[in-house]
C-alpha cells in the first residue's frame, strides 16, 4: 500500500527574497507503470475549481476523467483562503486519493494534475502541483505541456540566485513569476508567460485566486466551465478536456484563448490577452489519438474528427473486404466512420482487456508475443475466413501493428489491410508527447512499402495529411500543429538539446 505525507502551510506567506520550493512527499508508490512501448503517450491533465465547498473531491473526480492522460503520478492541491494544501503520490488518481486522503485537502479552491513524465525524470520529486513559497506568497502550480527554451532560462535564473529544486520544466515558470519584477501577481504571471516558448496549459493557485492560461500558439487544450451551486454564486472549473465537466455536471462555457491568462477570484472572472499575433498550432494528433472522443477541444468534438477521418481514409485508401475492426479503443471511432462510408459491416473483431494490472509482471517471454495477447485478443468466428480491414490511429515502431496482423491472420482472416487515421509519423514531438528518436520511428526510416513488409500486412494505407486536416477543420478556423507527419516545427526554433529525456521510474 502507498502512503502519503500531507503537508500544509499556515500563517502568512514567506515574504523574504529568497525562493523555497516546499520539500516534496517523498514516498513512492511501489507500483511501476509499463508503457505501451509502440504507442505514443499523452502528456498530462490539469484541472481547477474556484467556489466549491467540496473543492478537493471536485478535482478528484475531474483527474479521473483525465487519467488516460497520465497515469504515472497524480496530485492535488487546496486552498481555503489562508492555508495551502497540497497531496500527490506515484500511480493511478484512484489509487492516490482516498477518502481519507481527500479529507485532508480542505477548502473551497482546488488546482490537480496527472501526470505522465515527458521532461525531467519520473520521480515523485517532478509530480504537480508544484507548490512554491515565493516573493509573490504562496503558488501552486500544474502544467500540460513542454517548453523548448529550458536551458537559456535555466541558466539566467540561476544566475539570477534562482534554486532548482526539481527538473521539470515547470519549475521554470514559477521562477519567473518569482524573480518577475512585476509589482502585480497578475503582472508577474503574464510576464513570466511572455518568457517561455513551447507547449502549456497552466492552471495555477494562490491562497485565494485561481489561474489559467494557455501559451500562445494553443498547442494544449484548457477548457473553462461553470458548476451551479445550490447556494451562493457559481463554481468555475477548467479543465484540460471538456469530458471532466460531464463528471462534476459543469456547464462548458468556452475554451481558454491561446496567449490568454484568466484570472478567478471573489471578484469575478478577469482575463487579459498576454500574447497576441501568433499563428494558433494546437496538437492535431490530440484529435487523432490522445483527446476522448466524448471531449469537445478546440471548439471541435473529437468524436466528430475522428469519424471525419474514418470516411476521409475510406474515400482515399478504399478496398475489397468483408469487415472492418478497429484496434481498441482508439481506432473504434475511425473504424465506424470508415465502415459506414465503405458500407462494411463493422465488428469488434478485437478484444481488449481493460484489465490488465500496471502491477503484471511479464514473465520472461514465455510466448511470443506475450504482450500484445495479453491486451488484446481476437474474436475468432468473426474474423475467420474474412478479407479484413485493420484501422489504427498510429504506427510508431512498427513491432506492435505486426503482431496485430499476425494475431488477426492466426484467427484466420485471409486478407488483412491496416488503415491508418493520419499520416505516417516521421519526426518526433517536443511539445508534450512522449516520442521516440526519428531513428526509432519506422515511417521515418521506411517507404509505405517498406512498413507493410515489415507488419506483414496485404496492404497498407495511411490518411493523408490534406485528408486529415480536412477532417478537424471547421468554421474556427483552428490553426494545428502537424509537425509529427511534417517535421516543419511551429516554434522559432527548438532548444533540442535542453529538452531532457524522459526516463521510467523502476
Ligand atoms: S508534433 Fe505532433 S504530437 Fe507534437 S504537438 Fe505537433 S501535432 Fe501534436
Amino acid at each position: 500500500m502507498s502512503r502519503l505525507l500531507f503537508q500544509g502551510v499556515r500563517g502568512e506567506p514567506d515574504l523574504s527574497e529568497s525562493l523555497r520550493v516546499e520539500s516534496l512527499i517523498t514516498d513512492h508508490c511501489p507500483l511501476t507503470t509499463p508503457r505501451e512501448a509502440d504507442k505514443l503517450h499523452e502528456e498530462c491533465g490539469v484541472v481547477a475549481i474556484y467556489g466549491h465547498p467540496h473543492a478537493a473531491r471536485e478535482a478528484y473526480l475531474a483527474l479521473y476523467a483525465l487519467q488516460h492522460r497520465g497515469q504515472e503520478s497524480a496530485g492535488i492541491a487546496t486552498a481555503d483562503g489562508a492555508h495551502l494544501a497540497n497531496i500527490k503520490g506515484m500511480g493511478l488518481v484512484s489509487e492516490i486519493f482516498t477518502d481519507d486522503v481527500l479529507a485532508k485537502l480542505p477548502g473551497h479552491l482546488a488546482i490537480g494534475h496527472t501526470r505522465y513524465s515527458t521532461t525531467g525524470d519520473s520521480a515523485l520529486l517532478n509530480a504537480q502541483p508544484i507548490r512554491v513559497d515565493s516573493t509573490k506568497g504562496l503558488i501552486a502550480i500544474a502544467h500540460n505541456g513542454n517548453l523548448v527554451n529550458l536551458g537559456n532560462l535555466r541558466a539566467s535564473l540561476e544566475r539570477d540566485g534562482a534554486y532548482f529544486q526539481t527538473t521539470s520544466d515547470s519549475e521554470i515558470i514559477v521562477q519567473l513569476i518569482a524573480h518577475s519584477s512585476s509589482g502585480t501577481l497578475v503582472d508577474a504571471i503574464a510576464d513570466s508567460l511572455s518568457q517561455v516558448e513551447g507547449a502549456f496549459s497552466i492552471v495555477m493557485m494562490t491562497r485565494d485566486r485561481i489561474f489559467a492560461a494557455r501559451d500562445p500558439r494553443g498547442f494544449r487544450p484548457l477548457s473553462m466551465g461553470r458548476m451551479k451551486n445550490a447556494e451562493g454564486p457559481d463554481s468555475i472549473v477548467f479543465a484540460s478536456e471538456s469530458c471532466a465537466f460531464d463528471l462534476l455536471r459543469a456547464e462548458f462555457i468556452r475554451d481558454v484563448l491561446p496567449g490568454e491568462l484568466v484570472m478567478v477570484s471573489q471578484d469575478g472572472v478577469t482575463s487579459r490577452q498576454y500574447a497576441s499575433g501568433v499563428p494558433q498550432s494546437s496538437c492535431v494528433f490530440e484529435h487523432v489519438y490522445f483527446a476522448r472522443p466524448d471531449s469537445r477541444i478546440f471548439g471541435r468534438w473529437v468524436q466528430e474528427s475522428r469519424d471525419q477521418m474514418g470516411r476521409q481514409l475510406a474515400r482515399e485508401s478504399g478496398v475489397s473486404a468483408d469487415v472492418v475492426v478497429p484496434v481498441p479503443d482508439s481506432g473504434v471511432t475511425a473504424a465506424l466512420g470508415y465502415a459506414e462510408e465503405a458500407r462494411l459491416p463493422f465488428r469488434f473483431g478485437l478484444i481488449r482487456n481493460h484489465y490488465v494490472g500496471r502491477t503484471f509482471i511479464e514473465p520472461e517471454q514465455r510466448v511470443r508475443d506475450f504482450g500484445v495477447r495479453l491486451k488484446l485478443n481476437p474474436v475468432h468466428n468473426l474474423l475467420a475466413g474474412k478479407r479484413v480491414i485493420l484501422i489504427d490511429d498510429s504506427i510508431i515502431r512498427g513491432t506492435t501493428s505486426r503482431k496485430i496482423v499476425r494475431m488477426v491472420r492466426g484467427a484466420g482472416a485471409t486478407e488483412v489491410h491496416l488503415r491508418i487515421s493520419c499520416p505516417p509519423t516521421i519526426s518526433p514531438c517536443y511539445y508534450g508527447v512522449d516520442t521516440p528518436s526519428k531513428s526509432e520511428l519506422i515511417a521515418a526510416n521506411h517507404s509505405v512499402e517498406g512498413i507493410r513488409q515489415f507488419i506483414e500486412a496485404d496492404s497498407l494505407a495511411y490518411l493523408s495529411l490534406e485528408g486529415l486536416l480536412a477532417s478537424v477543420r471547421d468554421e474556427h478556423k483552428t490553426g494545428y500543429c502537424t509537425a509529427c507527419y511534417t517535421g516543419n516545427y511551429p516554434t522559432q526554433w527548438v532548444d533540442v538539446e535542453d529538452i531532457l529525456p524522459a526516463a521510467v521510474t523502476t
